[in-house]
């Protein structure tokens, strides 16, 4: 790594002017559990470091017109802690605090795990369920982007020169609302996942599903977004037909890899009994 050149920028503007001077050779640096360990195996060789943790408005959490903006570069451990975020949404706090261990949850960061582009990323699908929108900063100035449409294939962003994500927006919650993030792993901890479902839904009075969406992780080159898994559960009650509708929507959207962590048939198959479990989560605790 000769002559790296490392910056750590305090606003948005002096980032961008940096992550534009550096060029195609510059790369964003949040907690470094990834792009780190890909410089040391040689993988990447960037010429400009740009670390974004000191750039205003890149850590922290804050509540605004009913929801939550978090900082892109907060770590895992400052999302575990707050308790509010975490009694709204507990299923992306959860999928945020399964990414590594205690070491990398000290530095990990959801603008890092999802700018990765891994489509195993845990707090991806979690993310994406829960309708998350990035605020991208640039050249241009500022613009919203939805989660989903920051992945383009493995390793590949739609970022453009310049662009980084300065933090994440939350919808308000309504009542009766419930998250989950489920993956399946071969090992107990410290591991990718071979299948992740995170499920979002909003109840009506009288139980039925008024909302829901479902996404899913390492079925496919990006996390998916699986609309019709959502829709198998609006105007229903949680009965075996619609968990039926769901299980069978879910394993169709999934185009995934076959490897030696799983055969295509296997990852499908688990995609939709990981949609059930999550779906059956979320909606105890919307408060059925
Ligand atoms: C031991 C170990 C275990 C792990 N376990 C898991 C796991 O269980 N699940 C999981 O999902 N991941 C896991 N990871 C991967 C990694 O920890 C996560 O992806 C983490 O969230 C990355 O965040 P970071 O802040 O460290 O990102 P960094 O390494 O700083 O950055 C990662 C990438 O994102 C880009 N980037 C970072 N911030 C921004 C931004 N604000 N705007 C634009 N681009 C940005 C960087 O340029 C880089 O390309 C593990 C890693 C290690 C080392």
């Amino acid at each position: 790594m000769a002559d790296l050149n490392y910056v750590a920028p305090t606003t948005a503007e002096a980032a961008v002017k940096a992550l534009l001077a550096g060029g195609g050779m510059a790369r964003v640096l949040a907690g470094g559990t990834d792009l780190l360990v890909q410089m040391r195996s040689g993988r990447l060789t960037p010429e400009t470091i740009v670390d974004v943790k000191a750039v205003a408005g890149a850590q922290g959490i804050r509540q605004e017109a009913g929801g939550f903006v978090i900082g892109a570069a907060t770590s895992g451990a400052v999302i575990g802690e707050h308790a509010a975020l975490s009694m709204a949404w507990p299923g992306l706090v959860e999928a945020t605090n399964l990414i590594g261990s205690t070491q990398v949850q000290g530095r990990a960061s959801l603008a890092g795990n999802l700018c990765n582009a891994s489509p195993a990323a845990d707090s991806v699908p979690a993310m994406i369920a829960a309708r998350a929108i990035c605020v991208v900063v640039g050249p241009n100035g500022t613009r919203e982007v939805a989660v989903e449409a920051i992945c383009v294939g493995p390793g590949k962003t739609s970022l453009a020169a310049g662009e980084f994500i300065l933090e994440f927006r939350l919808p308000a919650r309504p009542a009766r609302s419930g998250d989950a993030y489920l993956r399946s792993i071969p090992r107990t901890e410290m591991d990718i996942a071979v299948v992740g479902c995170g499920v979002n839904l909003t109840l009506d009075t009288d139980g039925t599903c008024a909302e829901a969406h479902v996404a899913l992780g390492a079925v496919a080159p990006t996390a998916l977004l699986v609309e019709a898994a959502g829709a198998a559960l609006v105007g229903r009650k949680l009965d075996q037909e619609a968990l039926d509708r769901l299980d069978a929507a879910a394993r169709a959207a999934c185009r995934p890899i076959d490897d030696k962590r799983g055969t295509v048939e296997y990852r499908t198959r688990i995609a939709g009994v990981l949609a059930r479990r999550a779906v059956a989560i979320a909606w105890q605790r919307a408060g059925a």
